[in-house]
């Protein structure tokens, strides 16, 4: 197997947010196990979002082709990694936390590999390094091309200090095969990295600009996906309106979606995540047309208020939100909306607080996932003045909660005695005779039923209503 190609330890990435230059580089074999040899085992733990677990499948991936098996116990991994998220505060101290337990394992079983991946080892790789020296690997999101190389690496030394990856310049090559965690569903990558650079958000400084993969790369993953029994494939990218601006020969997201509608054997098209302000009339169309794609928008708003929105750097207005909310309900009427939405940005007004209060109420979405604003430093909204403290935060949050899981349980329980096409994604963990599956407007429904079910569209009637969705029975 040819060799990769690593940095060395001497140009190991900073701390900092800041998008770093390429470290240099090194020659490394790479050495192939194969399953004749005694296994290995890995454990990944995968934080934050579907970007991170479409990660780590490519990371487990390369681990298998190593000849490594998976396992959940840790105390017989032989590579343990976290795949971390950095986007709140919170998640990131936690990536701290869950070092500290690794400490024991490496004393214990020091030929284990501990690895660091993801947004927390780009942005906080030094620090990583020296809270952890334990640590063998870090690796930020851009750069798992390398990590077969570096496995093999610390596979063949017995300390020393990390082998850093932390380089957002990266073109992402094309790489080798995922393991996919979902058996009926396929998360597939159309767009890596961000060129927004929200005042809030520290995903530019981690995973580094937009970079578009070629449809036909992205068709071919799905074929493949589709040929091991996924019915279903979730596009993604930190903005999927955005699809394709980098690509030599013209294709956008609606595009893309109608070259994906043609995959034969596949039966339902999701994709996250929507921005509003490059959500376009034709992306509506395409839904609207295309009889595989679902009639779900994950939409976020952040803010209901001008003046916070215009300080986000979102680049919309709320009417502007409510008008392509609107031309998209009327195209679809049946359709969910969801959204993001973030309490107590620097600056935040009780009156502009309100202001999301009152979008939400007269919006109306399906779901939210809903957040304290969290300080990243190296964002713009880090260097603001009157941040809102955090008591005011909490009571913020807790209110749009309250607002918001009203609103929910009321749509759902006004869709009681419908029927939905559910597609079955196996049994549900809570109540072994019933099965769980999803609409096309992505709410969940668990109903009686067998494990022969699994990858079966079943019509369901919805007869009690959650936040999350329905319990239901097979319609007759
Ligand atoms: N690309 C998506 C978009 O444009 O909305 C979102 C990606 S981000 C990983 C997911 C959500 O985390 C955001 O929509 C936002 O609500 C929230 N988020 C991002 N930065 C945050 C921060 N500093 N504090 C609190 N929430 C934040
Ligand atoms: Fe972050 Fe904004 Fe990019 Fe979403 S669009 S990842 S919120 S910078």
């Amino acid at each position: 197997m040819a060799g990769q190609l690593l940095p060395s330890k001497a140009g190991a990435g900073d701390s900092s947010g800041s998008q770093r230059e390429s470290s240099k580089l090194v020659e490394l074999p790479v050495q192939c196990y194969t399953h004749s040899e005694m296994a290995r085992r890995y454990l990944i733990d995968t934080m934050g979002c579907q970007m991170n677990e479409r990660d780590s499948e490519t990371a487990a991936g390369i681990l298998e082709q190593l000849g490594y098996e998976a396992t959940d116990d840790r105390e017989q991994a032989d590579f343990i990694a976290l795949n971390t998220c950095a986007v709140r505060a919170k998640p990131q101290h936690k990536v701290f936390s869950k070092l500290g337990e690794l400490r024991r394992i490496k004393e214990q079983r020091p030929h284990t590999i501990i690895a660091v991946l993801g947004c927390v080892a780009q942005i906080a790789a030094q620090e990583i390094a020296q809270r952890a020296p334990y640590v063998d690997i870090i690796m930020g999101p851009r750069n798992y091309s390398h990590l077969a190389g570096a496995i093999t690496t610390a596979q063949a030394r017995a300390d020393g200090d990390p082998i850093i990856v932390t380089d957002t310049t990266e073109v992402i090559p094309e790489g080798p095969p995922a393991a996919p965690t979902i058996p009926i569903s396929s998360y597939v990558n159309v767009t890596y990295g961000c060129n927004n650079f929200c005042a809030y958000c520290i995903v530019p400084y981690a995973r580094g600009r937009e970079q578009s993969r070629a449809p036909e790369q992205i068709i071919s993953e799905i074929e493949q996906a589709v040929a091991t029994g996924r019915q279903e494939v979730t596009l993604l990218g930190q903005n999927v309106n955005s699809y394709g601006e980098d690509l030599p020969k013209a294709c956008d997201f609606a595009d893309l979606l109608s070259q994906v509608n043609r995959v034969k054997g596949l039966r339902r098209i999701r994709f996250t995540t929507s921005h509003p302000k490059d959500l376009s009339a034709r992306l509506i169309t395409a839904m609207a047309e295309l009889p595989r794609v679902c009639e779900h928008l994950h939409l976020p708003i952040q803010s209901g208020d001008d003046e916070v929105l215009e300080r986000m750097g979102r680049g919309y207005t709320c009417e502007h939100y409510r008008r392509v909310v609107e031309a998209a309900r009327q195209r679809m009427p049946q359709m969910s909306i969801t959204t993001d939405v973030m309490a107590g940005f620097p600056g935040e007004t009780e009156e502009q607080f309100e202001h999301t209060l009152c979008a939400f109420e007269q919006i109306r979405f399906d779901q939210a996932f809903m957040f304290k604003y969290s300080d990243r430093p190296g964002t713009r909204a880090a260097q603001m003045d009157n941040k809102v403290p955090e008591e005011i935060k909490q009571q913020r949050l807790e209110q749009l909660i309250a607002c918001q899981n009203d609103i929910a349980h009321q749509i759902n329980e006004e869709l009681i005695g419908t029927t939905f096409e559910v597609l079955v994604e196996g049994r549900d963990p809570k109540s072994p005779e019933k099965v769980r599956g999803r609409t096309r407007t992505n709410k969940i429904v668990i109903f009686p039923g067998g494990s022969d079910l699994q990858g079966q569209t079943v019509e369901v009637k919805a007869q009690q209503a959650f936040l999350w969705g329905f319990l239901g029975e097979i319609a007759e």
